[in-house]
């Protein structure tokens, strides 16, 4: 962990990079300009999920220009997942914003999640009304995947919300002490509880490359998110086992 070890700032933003070198230092100058205009002060603490495009050193050069910036680098790529827990653990704020590298989460965002956080609330998520740059197929998925998962799920986890949100310290606190390895972040806080609230963004395309969510890895990703929050799964199993118990004890007889 690099950077400034002392000042305990009102917000962490907390960035996974994984191939992000052209998209950082914009992000980069939005945040400052917003945060700065609003007087948030802020540390930015960018977790490097091992890029092979020079990530690296756009942050190592931010952190030494500017010691509000923080690092930790991976030994090798464990997931957007991972990479957001490994912020929450270095995160100093008295509350984190969690958001994308690829300025698909507004910084603009940040002053209204600050505002509805003053007025008590301990997590404010976004909710996105339209996403950019994503195909249709993408969209459909999507759309049904948060459907089925709330219809299975035991516990409520909203539609249309992704990983950008601001979390209040306490909440932080909860969170890391959940021993989860396989994570489904979002529905992670979901399960929380705490006072939650959204507030409604419109999502543009990334400013640069291409999502990092092969249709393999967004299987992964929903697979874990409907073991971690549905008994569905097991109870099949349960079911199609004991079904195969009777068949077979049925032939053995006959
Ligand atoms: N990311 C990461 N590790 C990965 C995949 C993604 O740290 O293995 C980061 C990525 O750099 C971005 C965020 O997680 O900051 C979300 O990824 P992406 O924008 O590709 O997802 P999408 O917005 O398309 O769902
Ligand atoms: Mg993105």
């Amino acid at each position: 962990m690099i950077g400034d070890q002392n000042k305990i700032p009102t917000l962490s933003i907390v960035v996974p990079c994984f191939n992000e070198a052209l998209n950082i230092n914009a992000l980069y100058q939005r945040l400052c300009e917003v945060l700065q205009q609003n007087e948030l002060d802020f540390e930015l603490v960018l977790i490097n999920d091992a890029s092979t495009d020079g990530t690296l050193d756009v942050i190592k050069n931010l952190a030494e220009t500017d010691r509000r910036v923080r690092y930790a680098s991976f030994s090798r790529n464990f997931g957007h997942e991972a990479a957001s827990s490994c912020g929450f653990d270095l995160a100093r704020g008295k509350a984190v914003v969690l958001m994308d590298a690829d300025l698909q989460d507004p910084p603009e965002v940040i002053p209204a999640m600050v505002s509805r956080w003053r007025q008590g609330y301990q997590v404010v998520y976004g909710r996105r009304m339209n996403r950019q740059g994503e195909g249709t197929r993408k969209k459909v998925s999507s759309f049904l995947f948060y459907r089925l998962l709330n219809r299975f799920s035991e516990t409520d986890i909203p539609a249309d919300v992704g990983d950008f949100r601001l979390i209040d310290r306490i909440v932080v606190e909860h969170f890391k002490g959940l021993p989860e390895k396989n994570r489904f972040v979002r529905g992670m806080f979901s399960w929380l509880g705490f006072r939650q609230t959204a507030i409604e963004f419109e999502r543009p395309a990334r400013l640069s490359g291409h999502s990092k969510y092969s249709w393999a890895r967004l299987f992964i990703l929903a697979f874990a998110a409907f073991t971690s929050f549905s008994l569905a799964p097991l109870r099949l199993c349960i079911f199609l086992g004991l079904t195969v118990t009777v068949l077979s004890f049925t032939a053995s007889l006959v």
